[in-house]
């Protein structure tokens, strides 16, 4: 499992010591009474399986179990804590795995994949030949795709792609670019939050491509990707 972004395990409860046994690890834990409901105990996060009270997750009490079990069962107390984020992001994804389509190492490798990984997110399978895609190198070279969203379109080679996603209940246009389209990229439109299972292990970032969407890749040129009606 590739795991690129640790995510902040840091909470204002590793100060106070743990004195509640928590629900989902059996282990003491929590440093606020998990049977009070308060915001403190809704927002603390267990010091031993990292389960966090404040989720809106489906069944979370048993899955996280469950994913803690499958990876190895650690009490994130007793690992240093700089190792922790770590830990914590495995623990997370293998969580999400159990109710979301997450992409195996096999399949971000082929970059072969199930619709659902949009779709699941919210964006709608969607193909419109009255539209195309249109991407400009500042080089002089120039793309045209057919419109159609969750595809792969490839640039030259194999380490240049993109897709193309469309809300559902907004209508707004999403750009997901691949690693070496991102890097150098410094557009105002980015969205820095990511999709476990294809953000970032299938493409680099996303932004919006509601207007002109400017990417810089690894070799600092500039390319101008648009949806246009067809003329
Ligand atoms: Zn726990």
């Amino acid at each position: 499992m590739r795991i690129k972004f640790g995510i902040d395990y840091y909470s204002g409860e590793d100060k106070l010591p743990p004195k509640f046994v928590c629900p989902v690890c059996s282990q003491v834990g929590l440093v606020f009474d998990p049977d009070e409901k308060n915001l403190q105990t809704k927002l603390q996060r267990c010091l031993c399986c990292g389960y966090r009270y404040n989720s809106n997750f489906q069944d979370p009490e048993k899955n996280w179990h469950d994913a803690w079990i499958e990876c190895g069962r650690v009490n994130l107390s007793d690992i240093p804590c700089e190792e922790r984020s770590e830990y914590y992001t495995k623990i997370r994804y293998a969580f999400f795995a159990k109710y979301r389509y997450v992409l195996s190492d096999d399949e971000i490798e082929k970059r072969e994949f199930d619709d659902r990984l949009f779709t699941q997110y919210g964006f709608v399978n969607s193909s419109d030949s009255s539209k195309k895609i249109s991407v400009r190198c500042e080089d002089g070279r120039c793309w045209q795709f057919d419109y159609k969203t969750n595809t792969i379109f490839y640039l030259d080679d194999t380490m240049k792609f993109f897709a193309v996603g469309e809300e559902s209940d907004r209508g707004r246009y999403y750009l997901f670019a691949s690693e070496y389209l991102t890097e150098n990229s410094s557009c105002e439109k980015e969205y820095r939050g990511f999709y476990l299972g294809f953000i970032p292990d299938l493409f680099g970032a996303y932004y919006s491509l509601d207007n002109e969407c400017v990417l810089t890749d690894r070799e600092d040129l500039k390319y101008y990707f648009n949806i246009e009606p067809l003329i």
